[in-house]
């Protein structure tokens, strides 16, 4: 049940959209490539990758940076000073998956807030906001995740970012989007990119992830912070010199993305309606609106590690997100056919675990 990819036998690899390996056009665009010292501003394709991802995205600037955490960790350091909160989703990726830079690096507290399926509201951020005092550190920053990953590739409605950025500008407050995956949240929802980020502050998006470049993210904002964001950049180590090796695939990946985006979506639900067949599993099939699946295996008795086992034995790898939860990502390469394959080992995983098929519970 393997399936063979440059001559390579390959499982179906649905850990993250972060595994897809650069086509034959991004390698000859990064063969080819004209470059300079970026350190110096000198490398013409990062230039280029530069201006490109500041146009698509309707802000004045913005940066390469090695990784979408480097990109939410200097947005962070430009909007915030040292002792000051953050406020974000309970369940963010800034919150709960980037060893907690906020503090490492900007010496900030996060605000966490709880949201039903990883989108904030305003009234909820209202309350949370805190106004400095001789008691209170004061709130400056509000980050939203778009598409929210942990939600299962949730995505905000366009009123809500609206909202947020209007309650919060009111207020002196800034606005970060981490949209790693702003561009699945595009697909799925016909709004382009720039009206989606037209009234937050920054924004983070990673060429890594569906758009399958090898390597890479853009921070985009005024030019102003940009300009500041490029010297955190170096104080972090992610001065890169002939970086436009990495650019020219980035560039190849902007320019034929997010049609594309839409048979990962179609793929996630094709896997999702699988899923919804099987009672043995935890499955809320409105949550998939993009190119993630989770579903909760609490009812199996294993653990999700036992599980990626069972699946890894059929091919397919997945991994757990919580001790009860797995997640599977949909990207350029898995087919779907592939999916196809996935929800067989799955449904596999789960008779080895439960050999009686269970009434559901009333
Ligand atoms: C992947 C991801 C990031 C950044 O990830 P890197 O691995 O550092 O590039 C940030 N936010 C969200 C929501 C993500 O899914």
């Amino acid at each position: 049940m393997l399936r063979r990819y440059d001559g390579a036998v390959m499982p179906v690899d649905l850990r993250s959209d972060t595994v897809t390996r650069p086509t034959a056009a991004m390698r000859a665009a990064m063969a080819d490539a004209e470059v300079g010292d970026d350190v110096y501003g000198e490398d013409p394709t990062v230039n280029r990758l530069e201006q490109c991802a500041a146009a698509i995205i309707g802000k004045e600037a913005a940066l390469f940076v090695p990784s979408g955490t480097m990109g939410n960790t200097i947005a962070i350091k430009m909007h915030t000073n040292h002792g000051e909160e953050v406020l974000c989703e309970a369940h963010s990726h800034m919150m709960d998956w980037e060893l907690s830079m906020m503090a490492w690096f900007s010496g900030c507290l996060a605000r966490t807030v709880a949201s039903e399926a990883g989108i904030l509201r305003w009234p909820n951020i209202e309350q949370a906001i805190r106004k400095g005092s001789p008691h209170c550190a004061s709130t400056t920053l509000i980050a939203i995740e778009n598409t929210h990953n942990m939600a299962g590739g949730t995505v905000y409605p366009l009123e809500t970012i609206d909202q947020i950025c209007d309650g919060a500008h009111e207020r002196g407050l800034k606005v970060h989007m981490d949209g790693a995956r702003v561009f699945n949240a595009s697909a799925a929802s016909g709004v382009p990119v720039d009206r989606i980020a037209r009234n937050v502050d920054s924004v983070m998006f990673c060429l890594s992830k569906g758009l399958g470049a090898p390597v890479g993210s853009l921070l985009a904002g005024t030019r102003q912070d940009i300009d500041q964001a490029r010297l955190y950049r170096k104080r972090l180590g992610g001065g890169m010199r002939q970086a436009g090796i990495l650019a020219a695939a980035g560039l190849v990946a902007l320019a034929d993305v997010p049609e594309r985006l839409v048979s990962d979506h179609a793929n996630a639900r094709l896997l999702v309606e699988g899923l919804a067949d099987l009672p043995q599993l935890s499955v809320d099939s409105s949550r998939v609106q993009t190119n993630i699946v989770i579903f909760g295996i609490e009812k199996l008795g294993c653990s999700t590690n036992e599980f990626s086992g069972e699946l890894k034995r059929r091919g397919v790898l997945a991994n757990g997100v919580s001790s009860t939860h797995m997640r599977l990502v949909t990207h350029r390469d898995v087919t779907r056919a592939d999916c196809e394959q996935a929800i067989e080992a799955i449904s596999e995983a789960v008779y080895r675990f439960q050999p009686q098929a269970v009434p559901s519970e009333q």
